[in-house]
C-alpha cells in the first residue's frame, strides 16, 4: 500500500511531536534536506537528508566493505634495532588476550568491531525495507537497535587514538603504515556520516508506518510524549508502541538511576587516577606511570599537542563531566542555580553527552602501544587504572543517558511559580 499523503515520509508533513529535552509539544515539519528544531530549547527534532534512504544505504554498504581491509590488512609495522613487528587489528586483540588483558581486548573488540558491524547490518536491513517500501519482520526492533548501537560507535575515537599512539611510537621506533591504518580513517568518516543521517524521529516515522503501527498524529487528549522517538502515546502507556522505550513518566526513576551511575563513576575515578595506567619497560628500566605522569612526560618531551589531547581526554573531560552531572542532578532535584536557565543547563547536558566518548582516547592509545611494544627490548603493559578508567567513561555515559532534561524545565516553571 503506498503511503498516504498525510504520512508521506521522505518529507515529514506538519504534525505534533514532543521535544525530549524541554517536554514542550511542537508542531513541526521537514521536507527532504530540511531540519526542524524545537523553538523553546533549540534541540533538533527532525532531520531529513536530501537523499534519505539510498545514500545512507550506499555509505553503509561501503563501510561494511571497508571492514575487510580494516580487519585483514596490516595496521602498522614497528621496527626497532633488531625486531620488526607487523600488526593487524585482530592480531593486536590477540596480543592483549595472550597477555591476560581480556577486559581490554573485549572492550576494544566490542567498541571498534562488534558494535559497528551489528549497527551496519541492522541499518542495511532497515534502509532496505525503506527503499523497497515494504514491511519486514522485526522492522521496529531493528530500528531500535540501530539507534541504541549508534551511541556506542567509537571508531572515530579509535582513529584519533591511532594518530596519538603513532606520535608516541615515533619517538622510539621506525613506523610504517599499512592498508588497515588508512582504511580505519575512511571507515570512521563513513560511520560518522551515516550516524548524522540516521536520526530518531525520521527513522521511527518511516518504520512505524511500514509496520502499520498506529501513530497518534491527531489532536487527542491525555497524551504523553516519548523521549526517544518524540511521538505521542496514550497517557497510561508504560512502553512506547513505536520505539519500545519505557515512557519516562516516572521521573524519580531517572534521577535515581542517573545518581547511582554517577556515584559509581566518582568512586572509580579515584583508582583511575591513583593506580598505574601504563608500565613501560626495556632491559634496563621499568617506568610505572599514572595518567598525570604520562601527560607530564609528554610535555617535558615537547609533545605539546599530544600532551594537551591526553590531558583533556583523560583528566579534564571526565572531571568536567562529573561536575556537570552533579550540577544537573542537584538542579533537577532541588532548584536551578541563580541566573542559570533550564535552557543553559540543557545545553550543558548536550555537551556532556557529546564529549563523553572522547575520554576513551587514552585507553585506545595504551592498547595500541601495548600491541606495538610487546618484546623484551621494549614492552608496554596496561596498568590496573585502565579498567577503572574505562568504567568511569561508561558509567558517566550511562548517568547522562538516564538523566531526563525535562525535569530541569519543570523545575524552572516550579521555581517561577513560587517566586
Ligand atoms: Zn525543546
Ligand atoms: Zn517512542
Amino acid at each position: 500500500m503506498p503511503p498516504c499523503a498525510e504520512h508521506s515520509l521522505s518529507s515529514h508533513n506538519p504534525h505534533i511531536l514532543g521535544c525530549p529535552e524541554c517536554g514542550e509539544s511542537v508542531r513541526a515539519a521537514a521536507a527532504n534536506g530540511e531540519m526542524a528544531d524545537c523553538p523553546t530549547c533549540g534541540r533538533n527534532l527532525i532531520r531529513v537528508e536530501n537523499n534519505p534512504y539510498l545514500l545512507p544505504f550506499v555509505y553503509a554498504l561501503t563501510a561494511l566493505a571497508m571492514l575487510v581491509p580494516v580487519s585483514f590488512g596490516f595496521f602498522l609495522s614497528v621496527r626497532m634495532i633488531t625486531v620488526a613487528e607487523r600488526l593487524t587489528l585482530p592480531g593486536m586483540m590477540h596480543a592483549l588476550l595472550r597477555q591476560d588483558y581480556s577486559f581490554l581486548a573485549n572492550a576494544m573488540f566490542l567498541l571498534t568491531f562488534a558494535t559497528p558491524l551489528f549497527f551496519l547490518i541492522l541499518l542495511l536491513y532497515v534502509l532496505g525495507a525503506f527503499i523497497q517500501n515494504k514491511n519486514r519482520p522485526f522492522l521496529l526492533p531493528a530500528a531500535r537497535w540501530v539507534l541504541r548501537l549508534k551511541q556506542w560507535l567509537m571508531v572515530d575515537i579509535f582513529a584519533l587514538s591511532s594518530i596519538v599512539a603513532l606520535i608516541k611510537i615515533k619517538a622510539y621506533a621506525e613506523v610504517e603504515f599499512g592498508l588497515s591504518f588508512y582504511a580505519v580513517f575512511i571507515y570512521a568518516l563513513l560511520l560518522f556520516r551515516i550516524s548524522q543521517a540516521v536520526t530518531p524521529h525520521w527513522l521511527f516515522f518511516r518504520a512505524a508506518e511500514l509496520s502499520s503501527t498506529h501513530i497518534h498524529l491527531d489532536k487527542e487528549h491525555n497524551i504523553v510524549y516519548c523521549h526517544r522517538c518524540f511521538f505521542r502515546q496514550p497517557e497510561n502507556s508504560t512502553r512506547c508502541s513505536i520505539c519500545g522505550t519505557y515512557i519516562l513518566f516516572r521521573r524519580e526513576h531517572s534521577l535515581t538511576l542517573s545518581t547511582a551511575f554517577l556515584i559509581a563513576a566518582m568512586i572509580c575515578y579515584i583508582p583511575a587516577n591513583l593506580l598505574p595506567m601504563m608500565i613501560t619497560s626495556d632491559p634496563t628500566t621499568v617506568v610505572v606511570s599514572q595518567i598525570f605522569d604520562g601527560v607530564l612526560t609528554l610535555w617535558r618531551n615537547k609533545d605539546y599537542l599530544v600532551a594537551v589531547i591526553i590531558f583533556s581526554a583523560s583528566i579534564a573531560i571526565p572531571l568536567l563531566k562529573i561536575v556537570a552531572m552533579i550540577i544537573l542532578l542537584l538542579s533537577a532535584k532541588f532548584r536551578l542555580p541563580e541566573k542559570i536557565s533550564a535552557h543553559q543547563l540543557s545545553i550543558l547536558h548536550r555537551i556532556v553527552e557529546m564529549i563523553g566518548r572522547w575520554s576513551m582516547i587514552d585507553i585506545f592509545v595504551t592498547i595500541i602501544l601495548m600491541a606495538a611494544f610487546s618484546t623484551p627490548i621494549a614492552k608496554v603493559e596496561a596498568g590496573s587504572a585502565t579498567i577503572y578508567f574505562t568504567l568511569v567513561v561508561v558509567l558517566t555515559m550511562l548517568s547522562a543517558y538516564f538523566f531526563d532534561t525535562r525535569l530541569l524545565w519543570e523545575k524552572e516553571k516550579e521555581n517561577a511559580s513560587i517566586f
